[in-house]
């Protein structure tokens, strides 16, 4: 089977830690199976969607190395979801209702003081021909609701379970009681339709085989699989992943907002640290910085999805965006390192990246070897000693090793007392880069000002 997944954010706000964990785990297995991926924006909701935050969620996604194969906006679709909504009518199963949202909740009201579950009474679908044209004549507009499939009971104002299940490939066995839920609203009087609809005539219509999303869309799925029943089509596997808690234990939904890709991304973290984060919390995997979306693909399966909640901690994702900088190799940066004016090639970044935690501070280390630094003298007669031991340029890394052991013979100075003063000075940092790398970055010229207390 060609496999086909679809990442479907809606453009009511930029993306976040919570939305591209779907995005990763859709991306991740259509990429393990050779599938396809599609970006698909679901922007029926006409208020809150805005272009702008449209283009956000394809920079951000772009900006983490994704790929779609295709694309589809909602809001080109219109006329495709009148079609549909026009099939359903005809088949009895879209049906008009005229309350508005204060008749709705009085009828909640009566019905739970009547101690009866809150659901809607199918008013609109015992409405006589004259009663809708009564409501015409009037100028009312309906909005239209899905006939669930449920085993209505005559004369029972409490409707009998009715079971919709399917085998879920993260969570298993899944059963969803449609039989207590109200019949949903698919098209809105302003003629709008709305996610539950658009959402299945689209995984339809592109043939999606998997639908991989959270799992506060379990109960929307066993609405939807009624859907595709009622439409005829064949039924995607589903995938319903737990949702992110924060490192307190506590739900994140709330503080979604503070952690957007874009600040992530302001921060200074690395596209792989976020994806490689977002695609193993929550598995039984080793949370692993990976180089690429390929190296995290091949070791991908559904089955590694724990059903227990993933948690997200800034400061764990911070630290790994660290580990994954001291690993990277010279080719994966040259280009940035470039960009960014920063030169000392392969020998400069294998110097500095151990003591990065954002790619950003970098440009501090080659400040040291490249720029003006104050540098920090305790005993200004031994940095004056250490200069008078300089060994000739040209220097290598074995010049750090014959320098400090000449020092050490003429002052008796060792270990911290011998190295530490001599970093400060030729650093301004108390620590940093390995001195015997930096040393011959550095240059005589530099290193010998820098121990006369001169900033160089
Ligand atoms: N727009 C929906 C959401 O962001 C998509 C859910 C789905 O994948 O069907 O929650």
């Amino acid at each position: 089977m060609t496999v086909a997944v679809r990442f479907a954010p809606s453009p009511t706000g930029r993306l976040h830690v919570g939305n591209i964990r779907p995005a990763v785990l859709n991306y991740l297995f259509a990429r393990s199976h050779g599938g396809s991926f599609m970006l698909r924006l679901d922007d029926t909701d006409r208020e809150r969607s805005t272009a702008a935050f449209a283009e956000g969620i394809e920079h951000d996604l772009t900006w983490l190395g994704f790929v779609w194969d295709r694309f589809a906006r909602q809001s080109d679709r219109t006329a495709r979801y009148g079609e549909v909504a026009g099939q359903l009518k005809a088949a009895g199963r879209l049906y008009a209702c005229y309350e508005s949202a204060d008749d709705l909740d009085r009828k909640r009201k009566r019905q739970l003081a009547r101690g009866l579950p809150p659901i809607y009474d199918r008013t609109g679908l015992r409405l006589t021909p004259a009663e809708h044209a009564q409501m015409a004549a009037e100028g009312r507009t309906p909005h239209w609701r899905f006939k669930l499939a449920n085993s209505e009971t005559a004369g029972s104002l409490v409707p009998a379970p009715t079971m919709v299940s399917w085998n879920d490939l993260i969570r298993g066995d899944q059963m969803v009681d449609v039989g207590s839920l109200s019949d949903p609203v698919l098209i809105r009087e302003n003629g709008t339709a709305l996610y539950t609809f658009t959402s299945v005539v689209d995984d339809i219509d592109f043939a999606i085989t998997h639908v991989i999303r959270g799992e506060d869309h379990v109960t929307n799925s066993g609405v939807q699989v009624q859907l595709f029943e009622a439409l005829g089509a064949e039924l995607p596997a589903f995938a319903h992943h737990s949702l992110l808690i924060g490192a307190d234990g506590q739900a994140l939904s709330k503080r979604l907002d503070s952690l957007s890709i874009e600040g992530f991304r302001e921060a200074g973290l690395e596209p792989m640290a976020v994806l490689s984060h977002a695609a193993l919390i929550g598995t039984s995997d080793a949370i692993e910085p990976h180089g690429t979306l390929e190296s995290l693909a091949a070791g991908f399966s559904l089955s590694k999805i724990s059903t227990a909640p993933a948690r997200f901690d800034l400061d764990e994702l911070k630290g790994f965006n660290a580990r994954l900088l001291h690993k990277l190799p010279y080719e994966a940066v040259a280009g940035k390192l470039e960009a960014a004016g920063i030169g000392g090639g392969e020998a400069f970044w294998n110097a500095a990246r151990a003591n990065i935690s954002v790619f950003g501070d970098v440009i501090r280390w080659w400040s040291v070897v490249a720029g003006t630094i104050t540098p920090v003298i305790e005993d200004a007669a031994f940095a004056s000693t250490a200069a008078g031991l300089l060994p000739a340029s040209p220097w290598t890394e074995a010049t750090w090793g014959e320098w400090t052991n000449a020092i050490k013979a003429a002052t008796g100075a060792k270990g911290r007392a011998l190295f530490h003063p001599l970093r400060l000075a030729l650093t301004g940092e108390d620590s940093g880069p390995d001195m015997k790398s930096l040393l011959p970055m550095i240059g005589e010229a530099r290193v010998r000002a820098r121990l006369c207390g001169q900033a160089a």
